[in-house]
């Protein structure tokens, strides 16, 4: 049977080095088995195989085919949450944790990249778009806490005219520009990844989904056509996770978002829409965040929707977002449009943990997680390799479970975010 394919993307469309991986059909043993082959599996994997560990991970689909291969690909600084906010929830100490965490999250990254010549494009900069009044003054606030508490100089507040010379768009009213965030092609970067954890002795099947495993040690993990037997099992399955560990699934709310490409800009018309290779983000509910490829397309995501199931017509529904903040863009074509699910908390924080001595998992990381997946996959590794403290602080984030757990988290869910995407609009 062939493998499943990717979405049609401009990711998939430009993906350097794709590789298909066998489906596991026979029984093994291994020191640990990672469930899933985003990002979060994947460095779980390379960091545990570069310490010694045994590993095999399975990927129901391909590598990368779940969130870490279809989102925007910006790597902001600190979590989801701004510092301010983190401080007003969690005090000073531990806001300062949490931010050296992502800190050390985007080190990793830029580390991997070099130390494998992963060939993904990475581009420094960000920029935040304020998008309503009530908002305004927020940026200058954020830019002083960093400076002041977080050693943190690289985010300056921009007045309206400086984010219209950067961004051509009348949307934003203020901003704020993070020189040393970034954006990378994610897809490449998972490929990438998965490239090094081969080299270092992982071994990677595809097309093998997980239908349950043993609540032993060592655990018996099961696929269609063979099975793993291992001491560790490290849960990476996200917004991807569906019914398979009912333990975590209510902390969870998968939603989809979306994404296009439009055709090849001109070069000009693409340095006067926005003037450099940063990734922009907005303050919306429903964020908008955009950014230029190597060749001239704008890759706009924004809209999201909270159901089983993807619109019919994806470019229709995330053109006119497109539109309400680039009109001039009208005359332009869509080549690619694909959408992506990931998973938030109640509270927008990544909820990791241990659900038996020999079970690691971490998920929920918020629309945040192309750094922090890699960070809670790391740290995970340490943690199996007996290095627990990162992980204990991790993983001490509080997280609630949605009012109903998986059953009835929909309904009350879904009005939320409609209420809060609706109030996006006014
Ligand atoms: C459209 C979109 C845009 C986004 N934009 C951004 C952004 O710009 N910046 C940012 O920081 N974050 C962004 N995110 C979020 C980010 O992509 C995710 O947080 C991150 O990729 C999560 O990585 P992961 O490895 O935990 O999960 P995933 O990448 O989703 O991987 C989970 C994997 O588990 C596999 N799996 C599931 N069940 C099983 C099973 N039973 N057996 C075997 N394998 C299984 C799935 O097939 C999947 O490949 C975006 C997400 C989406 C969808």
């Amino acid at each position: 049977m062939a493998l499943s394919t990717y979405p049609d993307s401009y990711y998939a469309a430009t993906a350097v080095g794709m590789h298909e991986y066998p489906r596991l059909q026979e029984s093994v043993r291994a020191d640990v088995c990672v469930i899933g082959g985003g990002f979060t599996g994947l460095s779980a994997a390379l960091n545990l195989a570069e310490q010694g560990f045994d590993v095999v991970l399975l990927e129901a689909e391909r590598i990368g085919f779940g969130a870490s291969g279809r989102n925007g690909g910006l790597i902001g600084s600190g979590q989801r949450k701004d510092v301010v906010e983190m401080e007003q929830q969690f005090g000073l100490q531990r806001s300062r944790e949490f931010w050296n965490f992502a800190e050390a999250a985007k080190t990793d990254i830029r580390e991997r990249v070099a130390q494998h010549a992963i060939d993904c494009d990475l581009q420094y900069g960000q920029m935040l778009g304020v998008h309503k009044k009530r908002y305004l003054g927020m940026a200058a606030e954020t830019c002083g806490a960093l400076a002041e508490r977080y050693d943190y100089p690289h985010a300056r507040a921009l007045s309206r005219d400086e984010t219209r010379e950067l961004v051509a768009t009348d949307s934003f009213l203020e901003g704020m520009y993070d020189a040393k965030a970034m954006v990378i092609h994610p897809l490449n970067y998972a490929l990438g990844l998965a490239r090094a954890a081969v080299a270092a002795g992982v071994r990677i099947y595809e097309a093998s989904r997980v239908l349950g495993y043993t609540r032993s040690d060592p655990a018996t993990v099961t696929t269609a056509t063979g099975q793993v037997n291992a001491a560790f099992i490290v849960l990476a399955c996200n917004g991807y996770l569906g019914k398979l560990e009912p333990r975590v699934a209510g902390k969870i709310m998968p939603i989809n978002n979306f994404v296009v490409a439009t055709e090849p800009l001109d070069e000009q018309r693409a340095s006067e829409l926005i003037a450099g290779r940063f990734g922009v983000h907005d303050t919306r509910f429903v964020v908008n965040y955009f950014r230029l490829s190597q060749d001239h397309r704008l890759l706009f995501g924004g809209g999201e929707n909270y159901r089983a199931g993807f619109p019919s017509d994806i470019a229709a529904f995330v053109r006119p977002n497109m539109l309400k903040l680039f009109p001039q863009l009208a005359d332009v074509a869509i080549d690619y449009a694909w959408g992506g699910t990931l998973s938030v908390t109640v509270q927008r924080l990544p909820h990791a943990g241990r659900l038996q001595p020999n079970l690691f998992f971490a998920q929920g990381y918020s629309g945040h997680g192309v750094s922090i997946a890699n960070f809670a996959g790391k740290i995970i590794a340490e943690a199996i390799g007996g290095t627990a403290e990162r992980f204990d602080i991790f993983s001490s984030l509080p997280v609630l479970t949605f009012p109903g757990g998986t059953l009835l988290r929909y309904p009350g869910m879904v009005l939320g975010m409609l209420y809060y995407s609706l109030k996006d609009r006014l």
